[in-house]
């Protein structure tokens, strides 16, 4: 997968395929579960595993330790149920102008365990960002990198 930054590429959700569809429906549903008393800014994601299985995500935050996102709430689920291998996640959160993407701690995070196709859209699931990884993560840390230079 190329590290290079691509146009942005926004699609029609009903142009998607059943499968994504799901998987973003699945983001806004997590989002009912965020826990954000603090900042009021509700975030959900779905993972999708290789072998088919999801786990859903909000943010959790908290008064003494701050706050976890959504995706790294998937993914902390996830791997605590012995998934190690991911396809694909849905992020979604409400922001008037923007569609709103993973924070750079997440992106770097989610990096720990390959590239993914990273979905993004809003709640109202009409138009949805589709992107890689490595395209919002370019040149990511990689503790045994393949990068030369
Ligand atoms: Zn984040």
């Amino acid at each position: 997968m190329s590290s290079s930054i691509a146009a942005l590429k926004i699609v029609r959700f009903d142009s998607l395929d059943t499968e994504t569809q799901e998987l973003l429906k699945e983001a806004v549903q997590a989002r009912e579960r965020a826990y954000a008393p603090y900042s009021k800014f509700k975030v959900g994601a779905c993972l999708l595993c290789e072998d088919g299985s999801k786990f859903k995500g909000c943010n959790v935050e908290n008064s003494a330790s701050g706050a976890i996102c959504a995706e790294r709430t998937a993914y902390v689920k996830a791997v605590s149920e012995g998934n190690l291998k991911f396809k694909a996640i849905a992020v979604t959160a409400y922001q008037e102008k923007y569609i709103t993407t993973p924070c750079g701690a997440c992106r770097q995070f989610m990096s720990e365990f390959g590239n993914v196709i990273v979905y993004m859209t809003k709640p109202d699931l009409k138009e949805v960002f589709v992107s890689t990884l490595d395209e919002l993560m370019p040149y990511q840390f990689q503790h045994n990198s393949d990068f030369t230079f």
